[in-house]
């Protein structure tokens, strides 16, 4: 099947710092998937490296995102989401693969605006819309149920 994975999960080196999130077990899913690595941050505009962000909530709703220097990202953070959607639309994708805790692909548990590595219950921006179109969500520490 066709699977969205966050980009840094395959070992592209798009995450904050330069770095990646390689996964082996997401990895081998090359065998028998057709992977499309989405990153959305850097859809939405944002250089690699670049400083990190977070979500700023009120009761479960999210407020706007900025990053460590106090630089509001929202825009770029929705217009990543929307071109990560995009491109799913476009290929018929239904499920994704997203890694934890980001600000962006994290599902169900997000960093929680403090800078502090304190987490709370929530979305990043592209986990929540994609969950709002339809599309299966799962980290990369989930048990898949993949067809
Ligand atoms: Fe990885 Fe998603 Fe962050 Fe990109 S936006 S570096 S794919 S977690």
């Amino acid at each position: 099947m066709k699977i969205a994975v966050s980009a840094c999960l395959l070992g592209y080196n798009c995450k904050y710092d330069g770095g990646n999130n390689y996964n082996q077990r997401v990895y081998n899913l090359m065998d028998k998937h057709i992977i499309c690595p989405i990153c959305p941050e850097v859809y939405g505009g944002l250089t690699t490296p670049r400083s990190p962000s977070e979500i700023q909530m009120s009761d479960k709703e999210i407020l706007n995102l900025l990053n460590k220097e106090g630089k509001d990202v929202t825009e770029n953070f929705v217009l990543g989401a929307n071109k990560a959607l995009e491109l799913c639309k476009l290929k018929d994708i239904k499920v994704a693969i997203l890694k934890s805790k980001s600000p962006s692909c994290g599902c169900g548990i997000i960093y929680d605006g403090s800078f502090t590595g304190k987490l709370i219950s929530g979305d990043g921006v592209t986990a929540k819309l994609f969950k709002e179109n339809g599309i299966k969500i799962y980290n990369e520490n989930d048990e898949w149920k993949l067809e």
